[in-house]
């Protein structure tokens, strides 16, 4: 058998790819998911969900990625560390490129999801990884009793301010607008929460420190007034970004990039599926994400048994 030719290759191993995965190798279809890093996806950077059903006291981002992982490898899906460069059909067959080979196959499921959406103002590149992150998870326990600011306003934002409250002193939170757009749970469990600060009507301007984050230059978006705010870290979760680069000009984006997809998880090419972030669909829970991985795969196996006849 030719080790560059599978039925079905998967594109990412978050909830939505491993759930593809899951699904293919219980029905025993010639399978193979490439993942660029390792598998987990940015569920890793959230501490615990408590909205996945089936477990009543929440469960952690590391340990659910980790279950996923194992329950498909148990069923024999084949997992390789590849990153996918680019993605074109000739006839029947699509070709996926990646920095070591070409694969070869007959259905692709695009999980390939999103990553943080960037504030894109000075300092912000300069700085992450000292003091700038989009990450509480893997970054907060640096920040023991300092003074830390967050900056959006949606379930992201206030979910990881929450968190950061276990190690910061203080936790700053920067919006745009006077209204958080996080639900009404989040809003009441940091308005109890005394370590948390909101500063309204603000952007950040600028982020200001030498070898680490020292200061935020903001600026009121009412009154236009400058000020600065001392902090030593700044994480910013102001929604993201879908990781469709290898896709442009072949795959149907929406505006923002998302790929669209139609019920049966179907996109614009024969035999091409996509699920979970990176759908124009997604409403960036785990849940709907496993649920979308599905669907995918049950298509993706239709489709490849109605080629056998054609
Ligand atoms: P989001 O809902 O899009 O919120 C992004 C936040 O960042 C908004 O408050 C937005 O401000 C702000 N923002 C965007 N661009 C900005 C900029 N350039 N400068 C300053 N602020 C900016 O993103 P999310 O929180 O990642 O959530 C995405 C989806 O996942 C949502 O459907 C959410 O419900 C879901 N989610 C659910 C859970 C949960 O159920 N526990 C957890 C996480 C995420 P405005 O409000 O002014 O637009």
């Amino acid at each position: 058998m030719d080790p560059n030719f599978h039925d079905l290759v998967i594109v990412g191993a978050g909830p939505a790819g491993l759930t593809a995965g899951l699904y293919a190798a219980r029905s025993k279809r010639d399978t193979i998911l490439l993942e660029k890093l390792g598998a987990g996806g940015q569920v890793l950077t959230t501490e615990w969900i408590e909205n996945y059903p089936g477990f009543p006291e929440g469960i952690g981002g590391f340990e659910i990625i980790d279950r996923m992982k194992k329950q498909a490898e148990r069923f024999g899906l084949l997992m390789e560390n590849e990153e996918v460069l680019s993605l074109l059909t000739q006839g029947p067959q699509i070709v996926l490129t990646t920095p070591a080979k070409r694969l070869f196959c007959r259905s692709v499921i695009l999980a390939s999801g999103a990553q943080a959406r960037k504030l894109g103002v000075e300092g912000e590149g300069s700085l992450t990884g000292k003091g700038v992150s989009y990450c509480a998870t893997c970054d907060g326990p640096f920040f023991t009793d300092a003074v830390v600011t967050v900056v959006g306003g949606g379930d992201t934002t206030i979910e990881e301010a929450i968190y950061l409250t276990k190690f910061a002193a203080k936790v700053f939170v920067v919006h745009r607008r006077d209204q958080l757009r996080c639900t009404k749970i989040l809003r009441e469990r940091a308005r109890e929460n005394k370590k948390i600060e909101f500063i309204w009507d603000t952007v950040v301007r600028r982020i200001e420190g030498v070898d680490q984050v020292q200061s935020l230059q903001l600026q009121d978006v009412k009154t236009g007034r400058e000020s600065r705010l001392d902090t030593e870290a700044v994480f910013i979760f102001i929604g993201t970004l879908p990781v469709t680069g290898f896709l442009k000009g072949v795959v149907d984006l929406d505006k923002e990039g998302f790929i669209l997809v139609d019920r049966e998880m179907k996109t614009n090419l024969p035999g091409v599926f996509a699920a979970g972030d990176v759908t124009s669909q997604s409403v960036r829970q785990v849940a709907a994400a496993v649920g979308q991985g599905a669907i995918a795969a049950i298509n993706a196996e239709k489709y490849l048994e109605e080629q056998v006849y054609v």
